[in-house]
């Protein structure tokens, strides 16, 4: 079932006081973590990051992890690994990484692309500043200020008498059903989002719309919020363009994903679970 917080060991923070103690880097190069898989640390636990011997920007301290800090930062594109170490796709670091280290990769990228991002002030253009005790940035000019930018997306196990709609989508994996999902707009609450996206990609009402947990996606910067739903009526009517396809499927069709890292696994195994004792 849904994890547990990270937050038992790592304390969210932004203000570094100079500490003589190793820390945690997260360095990226563009969505590329620098990882040593030699070591049973994979990434450099390291007091000194001119070790290294590569220049950094984008560097942010972003809390402390068993009381050692967290900093993330970014090398310049083209700057090669070196040391018997590599430059990594963060997704497909979820089984290498402990997984602690993995979801505050997921953060340290999001902070990397935030700033990057926001270099400029959106309404003035002004170059922005680091508000030095949150994680925000202010433009000197106008003072307007942008935070760490998330967008909300839902995802949804919709059951009907003991199945699941899986629904096949244009884009990514073509011959995989998956859980129907995407994102909340503005000026919508999370069920009216849940609704609206079942009746934009199947055609469909649902009722007893429940809350069944988050996960941050950071790829590139959604936060992931789950789902159950009942079936209330309709036919499956898909677009044709973004979906392809949509079946009821039975608890025996239904096949555990082959990697838990998202929150769609573990929607699926919820189901599996539930609908396989009856
Ligand atoms: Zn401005």
């Amino acid at each position: 079932m849904l994890r547990e917080s990270i937050y038992k060991r790592y304390n969210p923070d932004v203000k570094h006081g100079h500490e003589n103690s190793p820390a945690y880097w997260f360095i990226f190069n563009s969505d590329k973590l620098l990882i040593n898989p030699e070591k049973d640390i994979k990434i450099p636990f390291i007091e000194d990051p001119k070790i290294l011997n590569i220049s950094l920007i984008r560097t942010h301290y972003f809390g402390k992890l068993d009381g050692y800090p967290c900093i993330c930062a970014e090398v310049s594109p083209g700057t090669d690994a070196f040391d018997g170490m590599i430059f990594e796709d963060l997704r497909g670091l979820y089984d290498v990484l402990d997984e602690d280290l993995y979801l505050l990769a997921g953060r340290a990228i999001q902070i990397i692309n935030w700033d990057k991002n926001h270099q400029y002030c959106g309404k003035c253009g002004t170059l922005t500043e680091i508000v030095e005790d949150e994680m925000a940035k202010i433009c000197p000019e106008c003072g307007f200020i942008n935070y760490t930018r998330i967008s909300p997306a839902v995802i949804i196990a919709i059951i009907k008498n003991g199945k699941i709609l899986m629904a096949k989508h244009s884009y990514g994996l073509k011959n995989r059903y998956a859980l129907v999902a995407g994102f909340i707009e503005a000026g919508e609450t999370l069920e009216e989002g849940v609704k609206r996206e079942i009746m934009e990609e199947v055609g469909l009402k649902v009722k007893n719309i429940k809350y069944f947990g988050s996960q941050p996606w950071p790829f590139p910067n959604s936060l992931m919020i789950a789902f159950t739903a009942d079936y209330e009526s309709g036919e499956i009517n898909v677009d044709g363009k973004e979906i392809i396809d949509a079946k009821w499927f039975d608890v025996d069709e239904v096949t555990p994903m082959p990697s838990k890292i998202s929150i769609s696994s573990e929607l699926i195994e919820w189901y599996t679970e539930k609908y396989s004792s009856e």
